[in-house]
Order: C-alpha cells, then structure tokens, then sequence
C-alpha cells in the first residue's frame, strides 16, 4: 500500500496531477479541497453563517460526503459543477478554518486512506492528515501564474470573471489559508518541493511519478 501527499495553494495544478498519477499508478485520488467545498456550499445553501458554531455543528451531524467514480456526492447528490465556483472557493476556505469542520473531514480523510493505496491533495495533508505518507510532494506557482491558469479554466467554461479579480481572490485565499491557527498550509519537513510556474502537466506527473517508482 502507497499513500501520496501532495499539498500546495490553490491554482498550483495539484489535482489535474494528482489525477494523472492516479491513472498511471491505478490508484484512487482523493480531492479534499471538494470536501470543504461541499460544505462550504451547504452551508451557503442553508444559511448557515461561519459564525454560528452551533449550527454549522448541528449541519455536519446529517451531513455525507463521498466519492464514486469522479463524482463528489453530497448527501447522495453529485455536486461536481456546483462547487466550482469562485464564491464556494471561498465558502470552503472559510469554513475550512472551523475545528468542528476540520476534525469531520480529516477523520473521513484517515479512514478513507486506510485500506487502500491513495494520492489524496489539499493543503494539510503531509503535515496532518497523512503524516506517515511514504511520498509528500508541495506544489508551488507564482499567483499570477496560478491566477492565469484558472482565469482559463473559468473562461473555457463559460464564466464571465476578470483577471484582476481572479488574482484578488487567490491572493485572498492564500492568505486564509496560510495564516489560520488550525493546520495552515504549509510545506511538510520531508515533502519534494516542486514549483510549477514553468512546467508543463505531463512535466510534473513524470517528475512525481519517477520520484515514486524509484522509490
Ligand atoms: O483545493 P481547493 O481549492 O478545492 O480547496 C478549497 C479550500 O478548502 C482551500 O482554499 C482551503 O481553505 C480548504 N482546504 C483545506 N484543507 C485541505 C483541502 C482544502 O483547508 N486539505
């Protein structure tokens, strides 16, 4: 059994290669990012503020989240293109900061990772979740760089965004992200790091999956 850990801030390209490692190892993977997201995105749907512990406690008690076959399942329902926005982006970074939210999601995170061989990304996952990982991997980009590459991803969707707010919202999250109290995002001792900024997709898969069959 392997388990991969592959951290990084938002836009770093952790989950299109954490997919194209899995596909190549045959190995499942893991999105937590879609997690918090599809809290964040109860949450937004109930009205549910940040503030509120008490509810948004009471919300996780009858609360599912799973993967099947590519899909995030929230309560039984596939949230995929739902939870890809820049508004839920930011509903899951701000719920994320929330210890109620954090001890659910990792303890489904550990048992999820516990029978089988995974590559599971995020932001806290070679210094919390998977500590013993037999490979850590944290991918950087510059923000610009990581701005651009989802200003595409939003655009080739069919969103109307700009640039500058793009930016404005990874510069924003980086921030939220770095600077909580509870399992900030940060590189592990022992992860490769691995700066993206001009590296193509199938650049960083083999660099990630050579480390990994050398063993
Ligand atoms: O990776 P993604 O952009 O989908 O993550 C959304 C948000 O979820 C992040 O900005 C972060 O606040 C939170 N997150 C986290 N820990 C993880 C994965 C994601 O706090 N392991």
């Amino acid at each position: 059994m392997i388990r991969i850990a592959i951290d990084g801030p938002g836009g770093a390209g952790k989950s299109t290669i954490a997919k194209a490692v899995a596909k190549e190892l045959g190995i499942d993977y893991i999105d937590t990012g879609a997690m918090y997201r599809a809290v964040g995105y109860k949450m937004k749907k109930e009205g549910i503020s940040v503030d509120d512990e008490k509810r948004v406690g009471a919300m996780l008690e009858h609360t599912e989240i799973d993967f099947s076959g590519g899909d995030t399942l929230l309560d039984g329902t596939v949230v995929n293109e739902e939870i890809r926005t820049p508004e839920i982006a930011a509903a899951a970074s701000a719920c994320a900061a929330l210890p109620a939210v954090r001890s659910k999601l990792v303890d489904l995170q550990r048992r999820m990772a516990q029978t089988k061989s995974v590559i599971m990304d995020g932001r806290d996952i070679g210094t919390n979740v998977l500590t013993d990982a037999e490979f850590k991997f944290y991918m950087t980009a510059s923000a610009e760089e990581r701005a651009k590459r989802r200003f595409d991803e939003l655009i080739a969707k069919g969103d109307s965004v700009r640039y500058e707010d793009v930016l404005k919202d990874i510069e924003e999250r980086d921030r939220n992200d770095m600077t909580r109290k509870l399992n900030p995002l940060r590189k592990a001792e022992d992860a490769i790091e691995l700066d993206t900024t001009s590296m193509s997709i199938s650049e960083v898969t083999d660099r990630i999956v050579s480390e990994i069959k050398r063993g």
